[in-house]
């Protein structure tokens, strides 16, 4: 009679459960369709990026629910719809270019704004967590380029960026940030207190801003020099 040996049923119950996984990727993607995501790059991306390969092991099947989830430090991975929403508020002003990011933590936003094609840039606070996204990054063959420090000041050597975009609760609008958009470049930051922040684009034509407030969001608190201080909110 045919058997088949212990690592051929190791090796089929992976492709088991990698396909499980992508079931469960198409299925959030139905749901962020269902709430109003439409933008078809945006769809694609979240297609395209695994988000189970930026959790860790044991956590493997919440990959795909629509949550935020621990990383470690006191910080999350932002829910799949939040990610969606800001992803789509930039790519439909500034489809391409450079992007920086403010708050890398599991990496996963800037994942999704690599397969959108942007030459992507982020900043991390927590070393450990900057430290594991750099590896994550390079072990996955993404071309995004990390630092560790407060991404408040931004990224000085780098700018002007196309887009800027925050990942993090900020009391106010970072003169800093501000200040190193290109013309025609786009930010997009949660502004408000420790309870909720309105989600929120500044454009920058010429030497003016233009402001755009949309729906309330719950975001762990910036912290650095134009953000909150050490204690958090
Ligand atoms: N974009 C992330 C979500 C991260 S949560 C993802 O896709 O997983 C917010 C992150 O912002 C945390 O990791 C936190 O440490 C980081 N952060 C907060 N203030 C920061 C600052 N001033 N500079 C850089 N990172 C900051």
């Amino acid at each position: 009679m045919f058997s088949i040996g212990n690592s051929t049923k190791r090796v089929l119950s992976m492709k088991k459960s990698e396909q499980l996984l992508e079931l469960r990727r198409r299925d959030m993607v139905e749901k962020l369709k269902a709430y109003g995501i439409a933008d078809r790059r945006v769809l694609d991306a979240f297609l395209e990026v695994p988000r189970h390969l930026f959790f860790d092991s044991e956590a493997l099947e919440l990959a795909y629910n629509d949550a935020a989830y621990p990383i470690g430090f006191g910080q999350t991975i932002s829910q799949p719809y939040t990610v969606a929403y800001m992803t789509t508020l930039l790519v439909e002003r500034c489809s391409s270019g450079k992007v920086l990011e403010i708050g890398t933590g599991s990496g996963y936003q800037a994942a999704i704004l690599d397969a959108l094609g942007y030459s992507v840039f982020t900043v991390e606070r927590i070393f450990e967590l900057y430290e594991k996204a750099e590896k994550l990054f390079s072990r996955l063959g993404l071309n995004i380029t990390c630092r560790f420090g407060d991404g408040t000041l931004g990224w000085i050597d780098e700018a002007p960026f196309d887009g800027i975009i925050i990942t993090a609760a900020s009391p106010g609008e970072p003169q800093t940030l501000l200040d190193q958009l290109a013309h025609n470049g786009c930010m997009v930051i949660p502004i408000g207190d420790s309870c909720s922040q309105q989600m929120t684009v500044i454009c920058r034509l010429d030497n003016d801003f233009r402001k755009e407030v949309f729906q309330q969001f719950s975001f762990v608190p910036l912290v650095g020099r134009e953000g909150w201080n050490d204690t958090g909110f």
